[in-house]
């Protein structure tokens, strides 16, 4: 973002506004968001935030972000990196204007995995706006002629810079043909807010059983606010617990100085994989 508004001609410690939780807490409150959108809304160009964060798991209010943005005179748009593959999105009805996403995490196509886009449909006719053209998003029945003016195709298609690389696309092909033969992300998320709310559970467990929170979970509760992710922080011996997981098999991440991300996954974990990690965590907790 900050080589973005440099590029612009800006100075990023002036065009840049960030938000952060209150003290004493991990997440943000919606209210919170919306306030600063409002408390800006004579200098805002563009509210741009992540679908969910990647630090705390927290899946953000993207239909009252976007309604702020709009009532603010500004353009909504979403990093959903963390988001694609893992909730349901419904970009168009929330009115979002564009939304970016990688396909390598919850979307399974593999690390370099080609990228997604989403642009609402007001935007696709729109001879004011400035984007950045190339062959591939110019209209593929006229693209050979090659007339001197762009000529867009329609829909997201138009923002497609150039040749898309072809293994990349069928990795992505593939993934994409599991997540429907799985029958959608509908049916994966009601698995999922059980399977998260299952590791939440034993967690819970364990905390009690030691009488005090060993793992102390900083993701949201509800989980309306909250994707497959689960983020732990475990200051003591934390780093040690971790190695333990990843020794007895458990991918997770670790992130300094003391979270664990964790984050059971729907389309291939099971229940008593994630009854696995709660056993092994309790292990980990009695060594330390
Ligand atoms: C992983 C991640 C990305 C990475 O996107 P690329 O397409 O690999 O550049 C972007 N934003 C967030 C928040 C991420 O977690």
């Amino acid at each position: 973002m900050a080589s973005q508004a440099r590029v612009r001609g800006y100075d990023p410690s002036e065009a840049i506004l960030e938000i952060f939780p209150r003290e004493g807490e991990f997440t943000l409150r919606t209210e919170d968001i919306l306030q600063k959108i409002s408390d800006h809304a004579d200098e805002l160009a563009l509210v741009l935030f992540g679908g969910i964060n990647y630090y705390t798991g927290q899946f953000f209010d993207l239909k009252a972000i976007t309604d702020a943005a709009h009532a603010a005179g500004a353009i909504a748009g979403f990093d959903l990196a963390h988001a694609a593959g893992n909730v349901v999105l419904k970009l168009h009805a929330w009115n979002a204007d564009f939304a970016t996403w990688c396909s390598y995490k919850y979307m399974n196509s593999g690390p370099g995995g080609i990228s997604g886009i989403f642009v609402h449909e007001k935007h696709f006719n729109n001879p004011e706006l400035n984007r950045f053209e190339g062959w591939w998003g110019f209209r593929q029945d006229r693209r050979f002629l090659m007339p001197p003016i762009f000529e867009a195709e329609n829909g997201a298609a138009a923002w497609q810079l150039s040749t898309s690389a072809i293994m990349l696309l069928a990795l992505h092909k593939a993934a994409l043909d599991i997540f429907k033969d799985a029958g959608g992300v509908d049916i994966l998320r009601a698995k999922s807010v059980l399977l998260t709310g299952y590791l939440e559970f034993l967690i819970s467990e364990i905390n009690q059983q030691r009488g005090r929170d060993i793992f102390k979970i900083i993701t949201p509760r509800n989980p309306v606010d909250r994707g497959c992710q689960l983020s732990i922080v475990c200051k003591q011996n934390g780093k040690a617990m971790f190695n333990r997981l990843t020794a007895d098999g458990v991918i997770g991440d670790w992130r300094e100085p003391d979270v664990i991300r964790l984050s059971p996954v729907p389309l291939y974990n099971s229940f008593e994989q994630v009854f696995e990690v709660g056993r092994i965590l309790a292990a980990a907790a009695e060594e330390n």
